[in-house]
């Protein structure tokens, strides 16, 4: 058993919630408080022990103070703990039929839409059971509901719950290939492995999906985003199954919020492909005892990967081109090759240091 944190942006309208717990003393901020590999800056604050309750996808119950945000982007087994220890948990009946009702290729954008907005007409019901969320075949994880730290940074608050996971079948992590990742929108993720072979995640968002959204309800839209997710999330935690059960070392780009185009960031955040580039891979690897080294992303899709020197080619959607070489390949798994070779360079140098 390992603690892992999780962290969580707030929603903005627990922010008047939290200036309340700081003036009642409920809240108190601590500098010396620390978390393992925090990259965002700010103040920690320690919360009393209290019991936490999660009562719905976004709303987590705090003494009796209620907080708000995005629950379901959790690591699933940390999701399924957090749903299973919160007995007042509710939630829309049907949701497990309504998103394979959503993948029929006969459905029609009409159907669609009267299927999720009679979803959303139901009131949520008490249901404890994890959904829209693939079981865990490699983790399991209790939830420490007695444990809270919230997060200031700028004028953003975060969430930062604690759980204790373990490795279910430690004895299929064969650490035996080096992996590299490519992040993106179409695929999700494009691995490349040592053996050359490579790997891609499926497409989840069809036109159906995008017609039908644009017709819907802000509640039923926000329902059809959830059961989206979870189709990305379970493509996200193929891959990071398949790098606990067959890498030793993984290389994936550094990707900061800072130098990403708005667009990239609001996609990312839709398809979850930033929770798993910040979270879900960290500690899946963490605990899986598999090095993990980010490179520098800068022009790894636009550099030829088998030239010396690597000189610029021109990238079109999936195909790049060099034309010192004269080579047309997929771009993806071009950008896997540099990132590969940068990433082994950088994880020698550190091995030396060490
Ligand atoms: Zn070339």
């Amino acid at each position: 058993m390992r603690t892992v944190h999780h962290i969580l942006q707030l929603k903005r309208h627990s922010y008047p919630t939290l200036q309340a717990l700081i003036r009642s003393g409920q809240l108190k901020g601590n500098p010396k408080l620390r978390l393992q590999h925090d990259r965002a800056s700010g103040l920690l604050y320690e919360a009393k022990p209290e019991l936490l309750e999660a009562l719905s996808d976004s709303t987590l119950l705090y003494g009796d103070v209620a907080l708000h945000t995005e629950l379901y982007r959790l690591p699933s087994s940390e999701y399924a703990a957090l749903v299973r220890q919160s007995p007042r948990f509710q939630q829309h009946p049907g949701l497990e039929e309504l998103s394979v009702a959503l993948r029929s290729p006969t459905l029609s954008v009409t159907e669609a839409a009267r299927l999720l907005e009679s979803a959303v007409a139901q009131e949520p019901q008490p249901d404890a059971q994890p959904r829209l969320v693939q079981p865990d075949s490699l983790f399991s994880a209790v939830w420490d509901r007695e444990r809270l730290v919230l997060q200031r940074s700028g004028d953003d608050w975060f969430l930062v719950l604690f759980f204790q996971v373990q490795a279910t079948q430690p004895d299929l992590f064969t650490h035996r290939l080096e992996v590299s990742l490519d992040l993106g929108s179409k695929p999700l993720v494009y691995a490349s492995t040592s053996e050359e072979r490579a790997h891609r995640t499926q497409p989840c968002e069809t036109d159906l999906i995008w017609q039908v959204r644009s017709r819907l309800s802000p509640q039923a839209r926000r329902l059809l985003d959830r059961i989206v997710f979870s189709w990305h999330q379970a493509q996200l935690q193929r891959v990071s199954d398949f790098l606990c059960r067959h890498a030793f070392y993984v290389y994936a780009e550094d990707l900061r919020y800072k130098d990403m185009k708005p667009t990239f960031v609001q996609r990312s955040r839709r398809n979850g492909v930033l929770d798993f580039h910040e979270c879900w891979m960290h500690t899946r690897l963490q605990l899986a005892g598999i090095g993990l080294e980010k490179v520098n992303p800068r022009h790894t899709s636009l550099r030829c990967s088998y030239c010396p020197g690597h000189p610029f080619g021109h990238r079109d959607g999936d195909i790049f081109f060099c034309p010192t070489c004269r080579r047309r390949m997929n771009a993806h798994r071009n950008a896997t090759r540099n990132i590969m070779r940068l990433g082994m360079v950088k994880a020698k140098r550190w091995r030396r240091a060490a």
